[in-house]
């Protein structure tokens, strides 16, 4: 079944039918889901979806847009939350250049990405990383950790070229994919995608954001995860079918490994 790595279910745009749309995953053959918290006030919601619902995991994360409203209090409770049974990754932490310019922003941004890394090595936990604009201080933060010691890890929405993703898969890093590999202008990506092994690919939807073709520019949900499923079975030759199980299996492998289900 389909294993979707990276959603924000606890997003107000579900408020209106976030239980009737959860209910109805089974039925359409996508088996788990792992919820990503973003900001600091979004914490607890992750928790609570994934007590409510057997299927949905979590991970415990600051996205960098939040880096400079955290203290040593939010990392504390990232540390703590991800103590929790379904508590399966780090994430979302990472460096984010593209909404943030200011030299003195980067700096915070970089300290607790650096900060959350070290939970998710401590935690013996995977990391999910976002990374826009941010290429090479990405790469060289993630490198200094995989060298040191680390759980593995996603690079959540993967958006470089094929020269960096061989950097990350070298390091036996997962990439998640989704929408943007069925849009007109996702180049990039399906070059990345045709180039990198199926056992390193993970699905994503990133919803409510980055509806695949044909619903681009509509509310996201796992729902629409075949849609993304069928772009790379054509991009590598293989049968959904494939894509479903391979991409499960990595997943499992990954986020897994204390949660037997
Ligand atoms: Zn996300």
């Amino acid at each position: 079944m389909i294993f979707d790595t990276h959603a924000h279910y606890d997003s107000d745009a579900f408020e209106e039918d976030r239980e009737v749309l959860l209910a109805s995953m089974q039925e359409n053959n996508v088996g788990t889901i792992v919820n990503v918290c973003a900001a600091i006030a979004d914490l607890d919601k992750t928790i609570a979806l994934t007590q409510k619902h057997p299927f949905v995991y979590g991970a415990v994360g600051i996205h960098p847009d939040d880096a400079e409203l955290m203290t040593q209090e939010t990392l504390y409770r990232v540390r703590t939350l991800s103590r929790l049974p379904k508590v399966v990754a780090i994430g979302e932490i990472g460096l984010d250049y593209y909404w943030h310019k200011e030299p003195e922003n980067h700096e915070i941004q970089k300290r607790m990405f650096r900060a959350q890394m070290d939970i998710a090595r401590e935690e013996k936990l995977p990391f999910m990383i976002h990374s826009r604009d941010a290429a090479e201080d990405t790469l060289a933060i993630v490198k200094e950790y995989m060298a040191g010691g680390m759980y593995g890890g996603i690079l959540h929405c993967f958006p470089y070229g094929t020269e960096i993703a061989r950097e990350y898969l070298k390091m036996g890093l997962y990439l998640g994919i989704g929408g943007v590999v069925t849009f007109k202008n996702g180049r990039k990506l399906k070059e990345v995608v045709r180039e990198a092994p199926l056992t390193q690919l993970v699905l994503e939807t990133d919803c409510p954001y980055l509806s695949p073709e044909p619903n681009r520019g509509k509310r996201n949900s796992s729902l629409n995860l075949p849609y993304v499923v069928q772009a790379i079975a054509e991009l590598k030759g293989v049968t959904p079918e494939e894509v479903i199980a391979v991409t499960e299996e990595n997943a499992r492998t990954l986020l897994m490994r204390q949660n037997i289900s």
